[in-house]
């Protein structure tokens, strides 16, 4: 799944110059796992967004 996460807070008290609405840290984009919500690497696994402990986990299953 792919979330955005605010991450702005920390923009002053790192010296950045906070630009508001338009903050390029306000909507960070985060690939997660569909499963587990893990933020790994993330890969295509047919319908889902999966990080490789998961897709490990589905193919034990099927064996
Ligand atoms: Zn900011
Ligand atoms: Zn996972």
């Amino acid at each position: 799944m792919v979330e955005y996460i605010n991450e702005c807070v920390d923009c002053k008290s790192i010296g950045l110059r906070c630009i508001g609405s338009t903050c390029p840290n306000r909507n960070v984009k985060h690939i997660l796992c569909d499963k587990c919500g893990a933020e790994d690497t993330i890969y295509q696994y047919e319908s889902e967004q999966l990080c490789i402990d998961c897709i490990t986990e589905m193919l034990e299953e099927v064996e």
